[in-house]
């Protein structure tokens, strides 16, 4: 105990029995009892509600539940904690999309880790906020060590560097925002006289491939770009970008007088789960002094797969490099990160504020992560990966994304083998893109026939799958980052997209028969 007595001893009483009511609600010495038991009761519920979904999805509507949600008055509190977890069930857990469910197989979700979950619980209740030493201290040097452990899988040498970001989307922005300083000081500086910064930004490109993922253009379109900025080279049956189409987009730039700031390769392209051919596309970027950003957001899981780690080769020359380990380290939401080779250029997004990093700070060699981040107040969402490592070990979730890997390699055995079906690109992650064929049924029909089997799945709440356009045409997609589900649950899912697929071939024919239009 301290001298002076916790906050509770020392505070005097107030006059207002509102203001008292509303203290006992702080996080403090005086209420780690109601901390236990309100956290309790939360955990109880979501264990409870967890063990009970016997289906990934309700398929509640919008309409259904949007009267529940807007009928909630925010000014008149429930004051009871059980009862606002009643509330709670009714206008979201019921309903939630279950992750951890195996039949839950559209998008890039996974199931969580419980010492993440931890993580969790724990980072948000100390609260630490990772910008400034002072507000962060252990918490600081944690994130770092977890950077340089992540840049040393990736291989990207001692001068690397990184912090940790809030997904993919602003990890990609922040490295074209590198990309584009670097980029900019080389035109300036190789120039005989200064050209106008509005100049130099209106001739640079980045370059990605069609399966690259829209935060690029996106980012694109924030760093003051033109609308013309992000050029989109082909891919090939494999749907990996094509290296020829690349090295002719950059001589054709070259030749236009316009400035490539970056090549974005993707490990794990959001659609097909296809890697674009890494050392090859090192070897075109180095040839031609661009920066090389790769896009793990989806593949970051193989650097620390027991097998397949290979699959990366060639990220280890990369600029920059996106990881989501919120995809396929099974970390919940927020979690990803930029790493860079010269850690160097994260000076371009560091700004001294007198308030929080003076210029001082750095003299006197205070670790300050607000120095490399976009963001000021930042979570520590590097603690969850801290426990989860202390607690599993990489190999443990690597063994878990290997797992999922394996699945959809016996999925598009499964659907390449079905008559009832086409596939796309065969997987090299957990991703397998396929269409139900109608017997006999024109492209339009076939189109809507898979967009009302997706529908139809969703609304009956026994499956999520996703999908997407393969060369104009609708596909369905199984997005697989559930180690628990097993191949019985596809084949089952499949029957259920095949029946829905071929009632509504069926029905639309026989209504076509019956009452032709016009
Ligand atoms: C998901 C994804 C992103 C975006 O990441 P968020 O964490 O959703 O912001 C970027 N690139 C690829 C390849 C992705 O799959």
């Amino acid at each position: 105990m301290s001298p002076i007595g916790s906050p509770r001893d020392t505070a005097p009483a107030d006059a207002d029995p509102g203001l008292s009511a509303a203290r006992a609600h702080l996080f403090n010495a005086g209420s780690v009892e109601r901390f236990r038991d309100v956290l309790a009761r939360g955990v109880n519920r979501i264990a409870d509600r967890v063990a009970d979904a016997d289906q990934p999805f309700t398929g509640v509507t919008p309409d259904a539940l949007a009267p529940l949600i807007a009928g909630v008055d925010l000014d008149r509190p429930l004051g009871d904690t059980d009862a606002a977890l009643d509330e709670l069930h009714d206008v979201w857990l019921r309903d939630a999309v279950w992750f951890h469910h195996p039949r839950y197989l559209a998008h890039l979700n996974c199931p969580v880790v419980i010492p993440a979950l931890l993580g969790e619980a724990v980072l948000s209740a100390v609260n630490s906020s990772v910008d400034t030493w002072d507000q962060s201290v252990g918490a600081t040097l944690m994130e770092r060590h977890l950077i340089e452990w992540t840049a040393g899988r990736i291989g990207l040498g001692t001068t690397a560097d990184g912090v940790f970001t809030s997904g993919g989307t602003q990890s990609n922005l922040q490295a074209m925002l590198l990309a584009r300083e670097e980029a900019c000081r080389r035109v300036v500086g190789g120039a005989a006289t200064r050209p106008a910064r509005p100049q130099v930004l209106a001739r640079l490109r980045i370059i990605t491939s069609v399966a690259g993922h829209f935060s690029v253009q996106k980012a694109a379109k924030l760093l003051g770009l033109g609308a013309d900025a992000v050029l989109t080279v082909p891919t090939d049956a494999g749907r990996r970008m094509r290296t020829d189409d690349l090295a002719t987009t950059i001589d054709r730039c070259r030749r236009d007088g316009l400035v490539v700031m970056a090549v974005v390769a993707t490990a794990g392209t959001t659609d097909f789960g296809t890697i674009d051919p890494l050392p090859e596309i090192a070897d075109i970027c180095t040839a031609a002094g661009v920066w090389l950003h790769v896009d793990a957001a989806y593949g970051c899981g193989l650097l620390v797969s027991p097998t397949r780690r290979h699959l990366l080769d060639g990220i280890e020359r990369a600029d920059s490099v996106t990881v989501d380990y919120h995809k396929s380290f099974f970390q919940p939401v927020s979690s990803s990160a930029l790493l860079v080779r010269d850690g160097r250029v994260l000076r371009h997004a560091t700004w001294h504020a007198d308030y929080l990093n003076p210029v001082r700070a750095v003299e006197q060699g205070i670790p300050n992560q607000v120095d490399k981040s976009i963001q000021t107040t930042r979570r520590f969402d590097a603690g969850k990966l801290w426990l989860t490592l202390r607690i599993m070990g990489p190999d443990a979730i690597g063994a878990l994304f290997d797992r999922v890997v394996d699945l959809a390699a016996e999925a598009w055995r499964l659907l390449d083998t079905d008559p009832r079906f086409e596939v796309a690109a065969r997987p090299q992650l957990s991703t397998v893109v396929f269409r139900h064929v109608p017997p006999d049924a024109g492209p339009s029909l076939v189109d809507d026939a898979n967009l009302h089997a997706r529908d139809a799945l969703a609304t009956s709440g026994a499956a999520l799958v996703a999908g997407t356009k393969v060369d104009g045409a609708h596909y369905l997609k199984l997005t697989l980052l559930n180690p628990e589900t097993t191949i019985d649950d596809i084949a089952a899912v499949l029957n259920l997209i095949a029946d829905h697929a071929a009632w509504y071939a069926q029905t639309t024919a026989t209504a076509e028969l019956t009452c032709p239009v016009g």
